[in-house]
């Protein structure tokens, strides 16, 4: 398959066409941003481990029944998936509090919530991604009430499925960003990515956190938390 042209430029990802109009190519940078892109560096290598850890978790929620944009990995930075429709919407679950939670309702980072809890925020940079409900989501037509109740039922299968999986490598998921779009066919189909920079990953003894809060917090050893990450779910950490 050849890479046409770029079509979309993200902040971590590049979507290029193919000669398949169904079909784009996913490339994983190193860049990273965090606070609505007003802080900005690199990552070494983590392109490669974003590809290489979403598309794991992709492989295995596609196990599990839930349908993802993932077609196949093409090399170490570039996937193959599905074109989709993006629903503008970041679905956010929470199993433990942290950030923007913590803030917003008082409760201190690490407090186990007694059931997930799941938020939802509109995709748009220029308003930056303000915190959303069900009523929003239909007044801007972002999705239908149907469409809704299909999400949030993925979303909370996925949260148990990733969790499951987690919990026996040690490591807590204490939230996490999901993005669904709609395929050509108009299937909702799980669509972004699922890695450290839309994750947090505590190690469960220490909590030492192992995700993108290391870059947006100055906490250090990134990049070395990145790959503890790739061996804690891949079993190795070198690519
Ligand atoms: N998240 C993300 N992209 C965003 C905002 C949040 O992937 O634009 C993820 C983030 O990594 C975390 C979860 O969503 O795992 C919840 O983030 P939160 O609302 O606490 O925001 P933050 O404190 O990261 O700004």
């Amino acid at each position: 398959m050849v890479k046409r042209k770029m079509i979309y430029e993200g902040k971590a990802k590049q979507i290029f066409s193919t000669d398949q109009d169904d079909q784009v190519i996913v490339h994983f940078k190193d860049d990273a941003t965090a606070f609505n892109g007003q802080k900005k560096g690199q990552i070494t290598g983590k392109g490669k481990i974003n590809n290489k850890i979403s598309n794991f978790f992709f492989e295995l929620l596609e196990e599990k029944g839930i349908k993802t944009h993932l077609i196949k990995e093409l090399n170490e930075r570039d996937s193959m998936v599905k074109k989709v429709d993006i629903i503008l919407v970041e679905v956010v679950m929470r199993n433990i509090v942290a950030g923007s939670l913590s803030k917003r309702i008082g409760i201190e980072e690490g407090v186990v919530l007694d059931k997930p809890v799941l938020e939802y925020y509109y995709k748009d940079d220029n308003l930056g991604d303000p915190l959303i409900n069900n009523f929003h989501i239909e007044v801007l037509e972002l999705a239908t009430g149907s469409d809704l109740e299909k999400i949030n039922e993925m979303a909370f299968k996925i949260n148990k499925i990733l969790k499951e999986f987690l919990d026996k490598r040690e490591i807590d998921l204490v939230d996490f960003k999901l993005e669904f779009g709609y395929t050509g066919d108009g299937e909702i189909v799980l669509a972004d990515e699922i890695s450290p920079d839309t994750c947090r990953f505590w190690d469960s003894n220490t909590k030492e956190k192992l995700d993108k809060d290391r870059f947006r917090r100055d906490l250090g050893d990134v990049e070395s938390a990145y790959k503890e990450m790739l061996k804690r779910i891949i079993g190795k950490g070198e690519l």
